[in-house]
């Protein structure tokens, strides 16, 4: 759940920049083909049969209908054609391994180094380096790797792919690939990576709004101090300034650990929440040190006290005026921008297609299912009159962010601020601890040693983020922040996140048989990975060991956390298909659709629950606005971590097992899950062991 940004943009970029084409699955239309296609093609079959034997023949036809499929009168005329084929088709198993084998250490190497120069264009806004100036907001947009597919169909390197190795279907996929061997894995996603010719402007375009949205959302701070109350008082702290929407939420978890007082800030984080969503914020206030914002009148007066280092600008004008709906504008940008690649993508001619069926592989009508079977389970309220007995009090909206169900709310988030300093005042701290913290986590002397050497800490600009390597000489990076007088809780909490990331990021580059197959399925493999490590950071302290209490209510907080990550997930789902289904809109329509979604959500499987409808809480995601429908990720995290976890526990212990599952590599995400654990992706490991967790919780809360 604390998944950085950046994390995302990177992915997002890798999916939408130079790996494109990573993730088609079928040719181009055959309209532009050239009349002599047919012809030359059938020619060229017999001549090759007639050299290499009628064993190729199918291999050949295949090879060859793919090359015709994207084939346009620019790449050559007839001649030129006929020449490709008869001197780049593999005719025998050694030629076809040789050519293998170079295309893997190449692209090995043109993805590791595309890689590094992105992070390094991408320096100073990801990092805690000073001002951000213009210029370095057009550098952090700049992608190397945007032309590569103009390049390598150019050049006629991508044909040469095409004519050689199969395109296959996410239905092929589904259907064959848990009988595939390795070798077959790596060549489908060999070639997938050149099974769509999207023009490089429209990459570069997806680009550029990718990385202003993302700056929209990495400037959204909130200086907490500034909040009035009705009295006129401050309950936050000087200097507190919150990112929206990670911070706040986070903030609001840790006021459950504070009384009466935590619940007054819980209240006016909520406000403050919805105003950002309804765009009633004044707009002023969006990270201002210099102004205080009056949150029950909703007005804004320059501030009385100075609880930051920058001065007041000079001609800083001060007006209650309300945030124009840029958030909304934003949101409409992305989708602008990714809508241009549709005539591109005839298999999935929509982002959404694309990031159900190309990115996660699982069908969007499956996740909606899964979804579906959370939110609506029959456990909600029964999970929900626990809290409320817990807290003593009816369920307020907020309490969808309810974290009590773990052992760490009794501690203070003062108390874990005060340990984490200690221990982390410094990035280099973090790093020097990192092999102790991999054989905490069970992992071996020498492999703890082999990964810590391969990750590099660097201090974040943002809350932080984890950045892999796609070739084995760069190390993964792992993006912290910590402030002047150390690391705090919500810091290290995140930390620990990310370097669960670096961890699945480093063996699966180094250990997988085939670096073609480097990674994980999808995202949601990535997250579930990272929340084996982030569920361990109070153990990692020293706070607790784990034990049956702990665990069942870590499975009632898995459960509380995924129903409303589903809700918001959603919503997510929702606001992508109004936007198709209104390509026109302004960004105050987009605001009301949104609007519109969110209370439906929230009536339809919150409402019955929280009692008062029409909350807007499950709008206040930053990821809905800068990071592509990658909502549904979260959820299915949770579900497939739940899969995940119950497999570490079988086995025992932590280490060996995550760096068995992290060299399974990128399979579809049922032939993983399968390998890894027994079963395909799905809900019901979630549900049962809730209801397991459930009954024992009531025993429990009946007898006190
Ligand atoms: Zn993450």
């Amino acid at each position: 759940m604390n998944i950085m940004l950046k994390t995302m943009l990177v992915i997002v970029g890798v999916v939408l920049g130079g790996h494109a084409v990573l993730l088609a699955q079928q040719p181009a239309k055959k309209s532009g083909q050239p009349v002599w296609m047919k012809e030359a093609s059938a020619g060229l079959e017999k001549e090759l049969v007639a050299r290499y034997g009628e064993g190729i023949r199918t291999r050949l036809q295949r090879g060859v209908r793919q090359v015709a499929d994207f084939w346009r009168a620019g790449d050559g005329d007839r001649k030129v054609f006929e020449e490709f084929v008869r001197s780049n088709f593999a005719g025998d198993q050694e030629t076809l391994d040789t050519m293998f084998g170079r295309f893997e250490a190449l692209l090995e190497k043109l993805d590791g180094h595309m890689g590094e120069i992105g992070r390094t264009f991408r320096t100073q806004a990801d990092l805690d380096l000073g001002p951000i100036l213009p210029f370095d907001e057009i550098v952090a947009g700049y992608d190397a790797s945007a032309h590569l597919s103009d390049d390598f169909f150019e050049n006629k390197l991508a044909f040469v792919v095409v004519l050689n190795f199969p395109f296959t279907t996410l239905e092929d996929r589904l259907a064959n690939g848990s009988t595939w061997t390795r070798r077959q894995w790596a060549e489908a996603r060999l070639a997938q990576r050149f099974s769509r010719r999207v023009p490089a402007s429209v990459n570069l375009e997806i680009a550029r709004s990718a990385s202003e949205s993302g700056q929209y959302i990495a400037e959204y701070n909130i200086w907490m101090h500034h909040l009035l109350n009705e009295k006129g008082e401050r309950p936050f702290p000087p200097k507190l300034r919150l990112l929206s929407h990670w911070n706040l939420r986070d903030e609001l978890k840790a006021d459950y650990s504070e009384g009466a007082a935590g619940f007054e800030k819980q209240k006016t984080i909520q406000t403050v929440m919805q105003r950002i969503v309804l765009q009633t914020i004044p707009e002023v206030v969006i990270n201002n040190p210099h102004v205080d914002w009056n949150l029950p009148a909703n007005t804004v007066i320059p501030s009385s006290v100075m609880d930051a280092d920058s001065k007041v600008p000079a001609g800083m004008s001060v007006s209650s005026a309300r945030e124009p709906d840029t958030r909304y504008k934003t949101l409409l940008g992305t989708f602008l921008a990714s809508r241009k690649a549709d005539p591109y993508s005839p298999t999935a001619p929509t982002h959404i297609a694309r990031s159900f069926n190309e990115g996660r592989e699982i069908p969007e009508t499956r996740v909606r299912e899964m979804l579906e079977q959370v939110v609506s389970s029959p456990l909600v309220p029964r999970v929900a009159a626990l809290i409320e007995k817990r807290l003593g009090r009816p369920l307020e909206p907020f309490d969808i962010w309810y974290n009590g169900f773990r052992q760490r709310s009794t501690y203070t988030e003062a108390q874990l601020d005060d340990i984490v300093a200690k221990r982390y005042p410094t990035p280099e701290a973090f790093q020097k601890e990192i092999p102790n913290i991999l054989t905490q986590l069970s992992f071996t002397k020498e492999r703890a040693d082999f990964i810590a050497n391969h990750i590099m800490v660097d201090p974040a600009r943002g809350s932080g983020h984890a950045m892999g390597s796609s070739m084995r000489e760069a190390p993964a990076r792992l993006r912290t922040r910590v402030g002047k007088t150390g690391m705090n809780y919500k810091g290290y909490n995140i930390a620990i996140h990310e370097l669960g990331h670096n961890v699945e990021q480093v063996i699966s580059l180094h250990e997988v048989d085939h670096t073609l197959l480097q990674g994980v399925p999808n995202t949601a493999f990535t997250e579930a990975l990272a929340f084996v490590f982030q569920e361990n950071d109070l153990r990692l302290l020293g706070l607790t060991t784990p034990d049956a209490r702990s665990e069942e209510l870590q499975v009632l907080n898995d459960f509380w956390g995924t129903y409303e990550i589903a809700g918001v997930a959603l919503v997510d789902m929702s606001v992508w298909h109004w936007m198709y289904d209104h390509p026109n809109a302004t960004p105050a329509q987009l605001r009301e659709a949104t609007l519109g979604i969110v209370k439906e959500i929230w009536n339809t499987y919150y409402a019955p629950v929280f009692k008062p409808k029409d909350v807007v809480l499950l709008g206040i995601y930053s990821h809905m606005i800068d990071s592509f429908l990658y909502l549904p990720d979260y959820p299915i995290g949770h579900l497939i971590a739940h899969q995940i976890n119950e497999q570490i526990h079988k086995a025992g212990s932590i280490g060996p097992e995550f760096e068995r599952m992290a060299k399974l590599g990128r399979v579809t995400p049922d032939v993983w899950m399968k390998n890894a654990t027994g079963s395909p992706v799905g809900s019901e490991a979630l549900l049962h062991a809730t209801e397991k967790a459930l009954a024992q919780a009531e025993a429990e809360s009946g007898k006190r």
